[in-house]
């Protein structure tokens, strides 16, 4: 086995842990394998062991390795800051972003979304934290943006992702993801139908499945530092 799928394996071996340990069903934490800053081949290599769901942050980057490997079934994933002059090639290429906040990027993704392909499934990012250095929408501004959002066509709206401030304490790490939780059960409160809490990475992956993660995105501790 390479390395690279050893690590795979590890990670995937941490998430059926934490699952038991707080009573999750593994079968409903997907891992997203955030793979910007690697080549294509790594890909290759992790996807011919049944990794299918990848996370890119840099729009030219990806593009280049959703070329490459356009003869795979890889779901592809942007998880980055997402400019307006890039949302179009977002949303040709991609099968889902994590990281809309504010409703014009969302108009232009719904507006150029091709009429062939399924509903880009979006979720909406929330600065859960207030760093101000970070992306995301205020958890006071997040409801009408929802609202706004679900009714976009040639989007899905799925669900909510964070980005923590980083700390290693455990009992904050959950505060933090209790809290992005609470958040989607008041949109789903207020009769949105959301499928997915994007909330935790390699550091605090635990803490997200104890706080009811659906999607992990993990880079590190799949792939090594990045370079
Ligand atoms: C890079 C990145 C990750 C992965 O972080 P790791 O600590 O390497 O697991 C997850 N989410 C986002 C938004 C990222 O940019």
């Amino acid at each position: 086995m390479t390395t690279l799928s050893a690590k795979l394996q590890a990670v995937r071996a941490r998430i059926a842990d934490a699952a038991q340990l707080y009573g999750r069903d593994p079968v409903a934490i997907q891992l997203l394998a955030v793979s910007k800053g690697w080549p294509a081949a790594a890909l290759r290599e992790l996807a011919a062991t049944g990794q299918k769901a990848f996370g890119e942050s840099y729009v030219q980057e990806a593009l280049g390795k959703i070329d490459e490997l356009r003869d795979l079934p890889i779901e592809w994933h942007f998880i980055g800051a997402l400019q307006a002059n890039k949302t179009r090639l977002v949303a040709e290429s991609f099968d889902w972003v994590h990281s809309v906040d504010e409703l014009r990027v969302a108009q232009r993704l719904s507006a150029q979304r091709p009429a062939t392909k399924p509903g880009l499934s979006v979720c909406l990012q929330v600065n859960i934290s207030g760093e101000a250095s970070k992306g995301g929408v205020s958890p006071a501004a997040l409801l009408p943006l929802a609202r706004a959002v679900a009714a976009l066509p040639g989007i899905r709206l799925r669900g909510l992702m964070a980005i923590p401030a980083a700390t290693n304490d455990f009992a904050e790490q959950r505060r933090a993801f209790r809290r992005l939780g609470e958040l989607c059960q008041r949109l789903r409160a207020d009769g949105l139908s959301l499928d997915c809490l994007s909330m935790g990475m390699s550091h605090d992956l635990e803490a997200a499945i104890a706080e009811g993660a659906t999607l992990l995105r993990v880079g590190t501790a799949i792939f090594g530092e990045r370079r």
